[in-house]
């Protein structure tokens, strides 16, 4: 047997090895999915099967990347490198290159990304005279985003008028007229937007069916990673092109589905088998990745979603230790925790910093986590921010090149018509785009020949616009004969990009600069990789497609030894040392949105499920009783997920803060480090192990005078207990809130919860499991 089999276990074998037909993999986080498909390519290929005739689609370039890269350790790089691999965005996007004149477009056309998209929609809106404040860009670009991934179509819009009337009620009835006026102005300038790339590889596959056939016959054999989340559009695609060989192998994990909110169908793992003939489906079991603690931990919390598919996830790693819950007062102390339990972690155990990762539900919650790590000298990432490629001054530099490519970009255009200031102002930009619109004509094309044109413009101005035309001209000619780098080095400085950037002496204003040296050497790079290549004279192109795909998960820029950051979505197929999950609370994790409906909650605990079994080794879950959220501090109380978890995986440490608190811990108070001595079971009653050396300290109000031992503790039985002890009337003592009167209490178990109204900070609810009161 080859040696690269032997790396998985009989259950993971099994598919790996089988070579054709339809088959499914349906299996829990950390089981070798990924490797799976991974070694199953390696052994396709070890069969005959040719490299081009492979189609794998992952979930982001950098996990491509990694698959090709272990590829390349069994077949070797040359073999590997002809692979179709890549997301759904890329590989189809090059497709599209090819194949796009079908449909209309030319093939340098340019990909809109979400900026570039939502201003087109921004000046649609303003154009059309709506209320902003109705038409909010963001939601209207989500909505038209979502019928293109359901396929529905501008002609489709407008013969359904349950479509039409759902945007009547949502007080949008124009959202009709602005798809159409998106759309048309996206083909005009020669552009497709992400979501356009599904869209329109549909539309090819259907309307052209010696192209679809064309693709059969190449993608013999199709491999999808993460299933559960391809939407409609992409499930489509998939089925279409695999119709023929009928070879094709998907994996995925129903409890790690997390972007229904985007159009992504679960039901696409459910009819699997009905889609093809004698379907082998597959299980795997074994979790390679986490402890025992972990394993039990996710899996307890799952199991309170009602849809699911029946699935084992064990693990024969070692038992570990056990998720630790930490309570702050702040979302300040929060970041201060993490920052001091990474800092320890890092002093004990001499591990680097990307041993460590930092999971929210929003983004904005970094700024603390931040704050805490500068604080402390710790060097991070934020993932999934801004793209690299993203930054104004690199969009400035990209919109040039674009413009160069692709005349008709009417976004580049604007962008850089009158940056650096060259005299032409907004008006004769609005009255250049009034008249493009009525003449169907490109801006670009009406600057050609503004002479002859119709237009208010005085001379002078017109002067400005042919110097603007013929500078881009003047690119062009270049572009046929020098190399991307070379364009791109000669179009900062004759622009003025440069001496624009230069004039701003501000520390922004050199990381401006540098951010565009980065651009050039990123260029440089691509192009001498490119040159291995024979045959690539469309390297500017390609790198333009590829930086409009890039996400900033895909970048490896900088130092790779720093702590990453990240929404729980970005961290999908990841996996770390040691996890941090912060923000667990109601309202925020789950959020706040999606709590109507039992489906949207059953959402927010996959990605809970996702978020926890990222971690190998150790795993904490973190929440603060207040933070600043929208500008105000507003109270908060424990995520329910934490609640969930069975008990036996959990341990709760003493909060920092309330140590400081304490007198009778005033030794402590020097100490910045996360106590890992004292600990407490939840709020409501200590629990102390037998282990643990140092003597309990109690200073929790409400603890009973007896200890029960862990493994008689059971959560929802305390809250009862408590809230039974409970009644309206009775005056109680909080740490924070002070003292208070009992006004009502309402709930069962586990959700018993008392409004109170307190000396400070006024009437409260909250849950009694996790209140600490005392009764006074
Ligand atoms: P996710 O659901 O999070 O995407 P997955 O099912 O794709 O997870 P992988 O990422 O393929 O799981 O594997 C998880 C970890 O376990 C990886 O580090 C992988 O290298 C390791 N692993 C998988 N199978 C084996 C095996 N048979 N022996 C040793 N390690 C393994
Ligand atoms: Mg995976």
């Amino acid at each position: 047997m080859e040696k690269y089999l032997s790396q998985l276990n009989e259950a993971q074998y099994a598919p790996t090895v089988q070579k054709d037909g339809p088959m499914i993999i349906i299996a829990g986080a950390g089981s070798g999915k990924t490797r799976v498909l991974t070694y199953r390519i390696a052994y396709l290929m070890n069969q005959g099967v040719d490299a081009f005739n492979i189609l794998a689609l992952t979930f982001t370039n950098k996990a491509a990347k990694e698959m090709k890269g272990r590829i390349a350790e069994i077949v070797g790089a040359s073999e590997a490198k002809n692979l179709w691999m890549g997301t759904f965005h890329s590989v189809f996007a090059k497709i599209l290159r090819f194949e796009g004149h079908h449909l209309g477009y030319p093939s340098n056309f340019t990909i809109y990304d979400t900026q570039d998209s939502q201003k087109l929609m921004g000046s649609i809106i303003r154009e059309m005279g709506l209320d902003k404040d109705l038409y909010k860009t963001k939601q209207v670009y989500s909505r038209i985003s979502s019928y293109k991934n359901s396929l529905i179509t501008v002609k489709a819009y407008f013969n359904n008028p349950e479509l039409m009337e759902a945007d009547a009620m949502a007080r949008r009835p124009r959202m009709g007229e602005i798809y159409q006026a998106y759309v048309e102005r996206c083909f005009k300038a020669g552009a497709m937007d992400f979501d356009d790339l599904l869209l329109r590889t549909n539309e090819l596959l259907t309307r052209f069916p010696s192209v679809l056939a064309q693709y059969q016959d190449k993608f013999r054999y199709i491999l999808v990673d993460e299933y559960q989340d391809t939407n409609h559009s992409q499930y489509l695609i998939v089925r279409a092109l695999a119709d023929r060989f009928q070879n094709i192998c998907v994996v995925g994990d129903d409890a790690q589905s997390i972007y229904a909110f985007r159009g992504a169908n679960i039901s696409n793992i459910l009819n699997f088998q009905k889609d093809y003939e004698d379907v082998k489906m597959y299980r795997l079991e074994q979790n390679y990745r986490s402890t025992k603690n972990i394993v039990g931990a996710a899996n307890s919390v799952i199991e309170h979603n009602q849809t699911k598919l029946d699935k084992i996830v064990w693990t024969a790693n070692v038992e570990g230790p056990k998720v630790q819950v930490h309570r702050s007062l702040t979302d300040g102390d929060e970041g201060r925790f993490v920052a001091s339990a990474i800092w320890e972690t890092k002093m004990t155990d001499h591990v680097p910093n990307s041993d460590f990762a930092i999971l929210y539900r929003t983004n904005s919650q970094s700024r603390a986590m931040e704050e805490a790590l500068r604080k402390r000298n710790i060097p991070y990432r934020i993932y999934g921010g801004l793209s690299f490629y993203q930054r104004k001054e690199i969009k400035d530099v990209t919109a040039y090149l674009r413009l160069i490519l692709n005349p008709s970009d009417e976004e580049a255009l604007k962008r850089v018509i009158n940056y650096p200031a060259r005299g032409i102002g907004q008006t004769t930009i609005d009255r250049l785009m009034v008249a493009a619109n009525e003449s169907g004509k490109t801006i670009f094309e009406l600057l050609e020949n503004i002479d002859s044109a119709n237009i208010n413009i005085n001379t002078g101005t017109k002067n400005k616009l042919k110097d603007f035309v013929t500078l881009i001209k003047s690119y062009q000619v270049m572009n046929q004969t020098a190399n991307a780098f070379d364009l791109a080095e000669y179009v900062t400085k004759t622009s003025g990009l440069i001496k624009e950037f230069n004039k701003d002496n501000t520390p922004e204003g050199v990381t401006r600069l540098e951010n565009v040296e980065e651009l050039l050497n990123g260029i440089k790079d691509f192009v001498e990789g490119q040159m291995e290549i024979a045959d690539s004279k469309d390297n500017l192109a390609e790198f333009l497609e590829d930086i409009a795909l890039a996400t900033d998960l895909d970048g490896d820029k900088g130092d790779p030894d720093h702590v990453a950051l990240m929404t729980i979505h970005s961290s999908k197929g990841l996996e770390f040392s040691n996890v941090f999950i912060v923000g667990l609370e109601e309202d925020l994790f789950p959020s706040a949105m999606s709590m109507n409906t039992r489906s949207e909650l059953e959402e927010e605990r996959r990605l809970f499920y996702v978020a926890l079994t990222r971690a190998e080794k150790k795993a904490y879950l973190t929440y603060a009783l207040s933070r600043y959220r929208w500008g105000k501090l507003v109270d908060s109380e424990p995520s329910r997920f934490i609640e969930e978890i069975d008990d036996q995986f959990l341990d709760i440490i003493t909060p920092i803060e309330e140590r400081r608190i304490n007198p009778m811990l005033s030794a402590d108070i020097f100490g910045d480090t996360p106590p890992n001595k004292v600990r407490f079971k939840k709020p409501v009653q200590p629990k102390f192990k037998k282990k643990d050396k140092a003597k309990p300290v109690n200073f929790e109000i409400s603890a009973p005078k007896k200890l029960k031992k862990a493994s008689e503790i059971k959560a929802p039985a305390e809250a009862n207990l408590f809230g039974g002890e409970l009644t309206v009337g009775n005056r109680v003592k909080h740490l924070k809130f002070g003292r208070g009167e009992v006004l009502s209490i309402e709930g069962k178990g586990g959700d018993v919860k008392a409004e109170i109204d307190f000396e400070f900070g006024g009437k409260k609810k909250l849950l009694l499991r996790f209140a600490k009161l005392e009764l006074i």
